[in-house]
């Protein structure tokens, strides 16, 4: 299964959240078939015999990713909403994915296949093992988790594309579901629905985009418009074309896309944690030797700017010590949460700022490796 993990989206990043999927490892000693037996309480198994298009379906998807198929399919009744998902309890023998009776009825054998491939990325790429937006209380983490939620639907997109037999019914899918309408009523005129997207980047900040799990429909067929033009996607279906850019390239576009439709406010509110954890764990080091000449005043000053300033001036009340402990444990405390790129940018900056002040090695080197701990981080420290 590792060959689909080239296709990911670089944002889809769960390394960033310390986690490894990788280490995920099924315990078969506490097998939780409860979701099962659920789901063959309530819902009707696949099987070619009884649902032909979907069992067609299911197979094409597999020969064309190439993978094992280790998974329960189940059609379950829900006339509203055309929906599938894969839950994946992360003990249950093997992964779960069903679909709803609206989603066979609207969809096509090819869209089909499109919707299967995307919930099999779901598990390939493990992404039920990522932190649940709803279960932090945070807004900093809120938004990092949510831009991790959103970056995993746009790799689970490129899985469901190259489990489909083309570009054009990848977006028929998608313009589906976001309709809950057939081609009796809606025609597929990709272009206008890109109109659409450009409407809403122009408005510049979307804050329903912002506090989404999925993207916009709009983003998630832009993203597959240029993932059909990829070396990757190319050399996957190994046909003559070369394809005009890298995925790496195509990624980029994607991200500053996003940016413009939600606009800054993750990379803003990211960085202000940073810059403030940085500035009080800066003081922290400089005070390392218990004095603070004029000199290394300035060189704070010439650092930090204006906040350096407030924060000498906090520094001249009385228990300056305890405020600065305050002021350290909360900024990194927030600063904890930051992805990993983040917080190791955070501790090469900090390093940095020792290697430049005055004062005992030693005693910097504490101070640092007090800073990594409040970080998370557990690694020695030298510079
Ligand atoms: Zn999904």
């Amino acid at each position: 299964m590792d060959f689909l993990d080239k296709y990911k989206y670089f944002k889809d990043d769960p390394s960033e959240f310390e986690i490894d999927p990788k280490e995920f490892k099924k315990n078969s000693n506490e097998l939780d078939e409860s979701h099962l037996s659920n789901l063959l309480t309530n819902s009707i198994r696949v099987n070619k015999k009884i649902l032909p298009k979907v069992g067609k379906a299911i197979d094409l998807v597999f020969n064309r990713i190439k993978i094992e198929n280790n998974f329960n399919f189940f059609v379950t009744a829900d006339n509203t909403q055309a929906n599938a998902a894969c839950s994946l309890m992360s003990t249950a023998s093997r992964p779960d994915i069903f679909l709803t009776s609206r989603l066979i009825e609207l969809l096509s054998l090819e869209e089909l296949q499109f919707v299967i491939g995307h919930e099999i990325a779901h598990y390939v790429y493990q992404h039920a093992l990522y932190p649940n937006y709803n279960r932090v209380e945070e807004r900093n983490l809120k938004l990092n988790i949510l831009t991790l939620s959103r970056a995993a639907e746009i790799s689970a997109d490129r899985i469901g594309f190259l489990s489909c037999s083309g570009l054009e019914h990848s977006l028929k899918a998608l313009l589906k579901l976001a309709s809950g309408l057939d081609e009796k009523h809606l025609k597929f005129k990709f272009s206008v629905y890109l109109d659409q997207l450009r409407d809403l980047e122009d408005l510049g900040k979307s804050s329903s985009e912002l506090w989404s799990t999925h993207p916009s429909f709009l983003i998630r067929m832009q993203s597959l418009i240029w993932f059909s033009m990829t070396k990757e996607y190319h050399e996957f279906f190994e046909v003559k074309k070369k394809g005009s850019y890298s995925l790496e390239e195509i990624d980029e576009k994607i991200d500053n896309k996003i940016k413009k439709i939600i606009g800054n406010e993750i990379d803003i509110s990211n960085k202000g944690i940073y810059e403030t954890a940085l500035l009080w764990g800066s003081l922290d080091i400089y005070l390392s030797d218990k004095t603070f000449s004029k000199i290394e005043q300035k060189e704070f000053i010439n650092r930090f700017g204006e906040k350096a300033n407030k924060a000498i001036s906090l520094l001249k009340m009385s228990n300056s010590k305890d405020m600065l402990e305050k002021k350290i444990d909360m900024s990194f405390s927030e600063a904890s949460k930051l992805l990993k790129t983040d917080k190791n940018r955070l501790i090469e900056e900090l390093k940095t700022v020792g290697k430049e002040t005055g004062g005992e090695k030693m005693k910097k080197l504490k101070i640092i490796g007090k800073l990594l701990n409040f970080l998370g981080v557990k690694k020695p420290v030298s510079f």
